[in-house]
């Protein structure tokens, strides 16, 4: 069997590092926001061309903490209109709802499965105050689009990048007001300078702990100031408590085991992308759609998405030759038990794609002859 994710195998050539860290932290007798906590988010930080990266708890929470440090420093308020992707993760969805916000769905694009911009400037009213953009799958959102139409209607930008690290763009867009000098064409990890981007580290995610982590990574001081309280009980000097803050750290092992994975993320990344780029030179069968893919940085396949109208017979096909593959997602979060306000919306670009879709096996530790294999059988199927 092909697996779909081999996690064992990802680790495997960290287990020395990762052993020596654990010892370090052991020996060191610190556990929480020590030092490797402390290192990964510079080290994160100087990543993503950013000033400031906050650890967290997971991506959820780091996402949760961004609404929750605007709501502080009162550029967002309870009850104010969130614009999303009706195609997402349900998490995006869940963050806009646990900070008391309003999540408005907008349909994405069949090709791209990415929010369509022209979409989002008929959602907005009176009460809209942010779009979430989110990188689904692992390919940049149209983030100029709509840098554009959130400067143009006074929204805040924030970005949910957990499936997209390292993506990178190329942008022509001088963003306006930015306290930070954007060159046009400066390549740039983090797309709107303003903007805050939260980050999942969940072990199956491109740059994946051992556990649950994430973090938010931002330009604005201030906000970075609040995140960094709210995450630790809203208490910056221990036991004075600024906000009604919540326990999120980022785990100090979960950190040092990231600081041995972080400096191969960009390799991993192209090496998803050379599988990628075979998939879609080779796999030749008018049953299936391939995804869009421009060939450029901006996509690091977190996930390889293809669609067919006859998927369960697809991948039960695939899995009687050996090859496993998962639905990214079965249910959209408009009509998951848990958002009934939702359910009778119709999104029917959003219902066709997790109707269709289908991801391939993806990742650093699959091989070439495994790769050939997977388009062989695809073509005949
Ligand atoms: C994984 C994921 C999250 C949540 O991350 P956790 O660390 O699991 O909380 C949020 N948004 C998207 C798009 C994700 O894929």
């Amino acid at each position: 069997m092909i697996p779909f994710l081999d996690l064992k195998k990802i680790n495997e050539p960290y287990e020395t590092a990762f052993q020596e860290k654990l010892k370090s932290v052991l020996e060191g007798g610190w556990y929480i926001l020590g030092n490797e906590v402390e290192t990964f988010e510079n080290n994160f930080a100087h990543y993503c061309g950013t000033k400031h990266c906050i650890g967290t708890g997971n991506g959820l929470d780091a996402l949760v903490l961004i609404f929750k440090g605007y709501i502080q420093l009162g550029k967002l308020n309870e009850g104010d209109e969130v614009i999303v992707p009706a195609n997402t993760y349900v998490a995006s969805i869940l963050a806009i709802l646990q900070a008391d916000l309003v999540p408005v769905l907008v349909e994405p694009k069949l090709e791209t499965y990415n929010i369509n911009p022209e979409l989002i400037v008929e959602k907005i009213t009176q009460k809209t105050k942010a779009i979430l953009a989110v990188h689904i799958y692992g390919q940049l959102a149209e983030m100029d689009a709509i840098n554009i139409i959130a400067f143009e209607n006074n929204l805040l930008v924030i970005e949910d990048a957990a499936q997209a690290h390292g993506a990178v763009t190329i942008s022509n867009t001088k963003i306006p007001n930015s306290d930070v000098e954007l060159e046009a064409n400066q390549k740039s990890k983090i797309v709107n300078q303003q903007s805050a981007i939260a980050y999942s580290f969940y072990p199956g995610k491109n740059l994946g702990a051992l556990g649950d982590a994430g973090a938010v990574v931002t330009n604005d001081s201030e906000l970075a100031k609040v995140i960094r309280s709210l995450r630790n009980y809203g208490s910056e000097t221990k036991y004075y408590n600024d906000y009604i803050g919540v326990n999120s750290r980022l785990d100090e092992i979960q950190a040092a085991f990231l600081n041995v994975k972080l400096p191969h993320l960009d390799a991993d990344n192209e090496k998803r992308r050379v599988i990628a780029r075979r998939y879609i030179a080779e796999i030749k069968n008018d049953k299936i759609t391939l995804p869009f893919y421009d060939n450029s940085a901006n996509h690091v396949f977190h996930l390889f998405v293809i669609r067919t109208s006859n998927r369960a017979e697809l991948q039960n096909y695939l899995s009687e030759n050996g090859i496993q593959t998962v639905i990214h997602y079965p249910v959209p979060p408009h009509k998951q038990k848990a958002l009934k306000q939702y359910n009778l919306l119709s999104l029917p670009i959003t219902e066709k794609i997790h109707d269709e879709v289908l991801s391939l096996p993806v990742n650093p530790v699959i091989t070439m002859s495994e790769v050939d294999y997977i388009i062989e059988i695809l073509n005949k199927f």
